[in-house]
């Protein structure tokens, strides 16, 4: 078993970085090589926009390249509660985002012609408690009635059809929804970035930051400075850099997954016949499909600590678990990878991107970052480009979270509380 996360090691690497110097000047620097910053590079360079790209590692190389590869539509927080915070129009907003999120990712897959195994096999919802069914099922009345008409409510025969599992009693279907390889996804969309004109280096880290004029900065690395006319931070959860400002407003998450062997057809068979991208309906709950060469990749929030060696491997063993017990007939399937990575979420779960002392941003994609990350990556690039109602998410308030200054102690605390409200649930 390997300590790494499958898609990286079955991907071929990129190989268009660029090597030497970085240039002193450019239109505009995009700092963070994951999907949003990749997305955002390939749009301005698509425009014409001279264009340098500076990833601390490498590209898709953080959350990007260790998510669980479900591109799904739909909202993280459910619409009927956005809709209690937010008003109906408003959480319907949110919802078509997504869903355009999901199509921005197909078109840009098929126009720059990426490798990655994109298929719209559909998300299902799974009720991991009797007591959740009531509550899915207005939720998924009110969904259907809303924004998603092909969405199907199963139970027993039907949802075993789907899962076949004891441990979910009820679940429904959002058949726009979509996965693929993100390892592929990731180099493809550096390859087309590339392609197009940007200058993308990698194992850069961006230490500096100094403001120049309006939305001018310098911006330094230990490899030297160049100076912006203008600079997107996409960078995750940036636990490394001069960010304090997003980094007080989003807290960095860990999250982990194991891949197996390879199943044979009788274990899809006695598992997930449907392929579909599965979710349960827990708070600290999991997240599992099948690749396109029969994998179960399955993840979850096994821990409430950031990603590091011996939490990978703690939440391994607690996912190996966890996948016996939704899956008893994989029992013996080995584990062929596991991995942890780090996301970004606000307190509303919902992302944000603008523009704070002239620098321009995209944070706390909060766990459903697959498919919007390039969406909002090419519509930040737009609005740098010229195109001032670009950006989706304009104007949205965005607080520090009281008593967060950086490094997320209170993360523990978190995890007793969601918890809590599974078990009281
Ligand atoms: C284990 C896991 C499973 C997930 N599963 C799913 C899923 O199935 N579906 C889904 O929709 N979402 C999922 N997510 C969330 C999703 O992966 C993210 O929301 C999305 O990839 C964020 O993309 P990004 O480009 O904004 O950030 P990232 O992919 O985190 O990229 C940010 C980049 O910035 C770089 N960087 C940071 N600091 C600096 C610096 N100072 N200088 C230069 N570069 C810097 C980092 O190295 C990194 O490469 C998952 C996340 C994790 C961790």
């Amino acid at each position: 078993m390997q300590f790494k996360p499958y898609w990286i090691e079955t991907r071929t690497a990129f190989a268009g970085a660029r090597q030497g110097d970085l240039p002193a000047k450019a239109s505009v620097v995009v700092i963070g090589g994951g999907f949003t910053g990749l997305s955002a590079a390939r749009t301005l360079a698509m425009q014409g926009v001279d264009t340098v790209l500076l990833e601390a590692g490498q590209v898709a190389g953080g959350a990007s390249g260790r998510s669980g590869g479900h591109c799904n539509n739909g909202t993280a927080a459910d619409l009927l509660g956005l809709a209690n915070r937010l008003g109906a129009e408003e959480a319907r907003r949110y919802y078509a985002m997504f869903d355009d999120a999901v199509d921005f990712v197909e078109s840009t897959v098929r126009e720059e012609q990426i490798d990655c195994d994109f298929v719209r096999n559909g998300k299902i919802k799974l009720a991991v408690k009797p007591s959740h069914v009531e509550a899915m099922k207005r939720g998924a009345d009110y969904l259907a009635r809303e924004v998603e008409p092909d969405l199907v409510f199963l139970e027993g025969d039907a949802l075993q059809s789907e899962v076949r599992s004891d441990a979910f009693h009820a679940g429904m279907v959002m058949p726009r929804s979509a996965q693929m390889h993100v390892g592929r996804y990731g180099t493809g969309l550096a390859d087309a970035a590339a392609r197009h004109g940007a200058a993308i280096f990698e194992h850069t880290p961006v230490t500096r930051l100094k403001r120049l004029s309006g939305s001018r900065y310098e911006v330094g690395t230990a490899r030297g400075s160049i100076v912006a006319e203008a600079v997107l931070v996409c960078t995750g959860p940036s636990l490394q850099g001069p960010f304090g400002w997003l980094r007080r407003r989003t807290v960095p998450m860990g999250s982990f997954v194991i891949a197996t062997e390879p199943l044979t057809d009788e274990q899809i068979a006695a598992s997930m016949p449907g392929r579909r991208n599965c979710v349960t309906s827990a708070h600290v709950g999991n997240y599992f499909r099948l690749t396109a060469d029969n994998r179960v990749i399955f993840g979850g929030r096994a821990r409430f600590a950031l990603s590091n060696p011996s939490s990978d491997a703690k939440a391994g063993e607690i996912l190996r678990q966890g996948l016996t017990e939704v899956f008893p007939a994989l029992a013996e399937v080995p584990i062929a990878y596991t991995w942890g990575g780090v996301l970004d979420m606000t307190q509303d779960r919902l992302p944000r991107a603008g523009e704070h002392d002239g620098l321009f941003y995209v944070t706390g994609l909060s766990g459903h970052g697959v498919q919007f990350s390039g969406y909002i990556g090419d519509r930040m690039a737009r609005l740098i480009g010229g195109q001032a109602d670009a950006n989706p998410l304009a104007g949205k308030r965005f607080s520090a979270i009281p008593g967060h200054l950086g490094p997320p102690w209170f993360l523990p605390f978190v995890g007793v509380w969601y918890r809590y409200l599974d078990w009281r649930s």
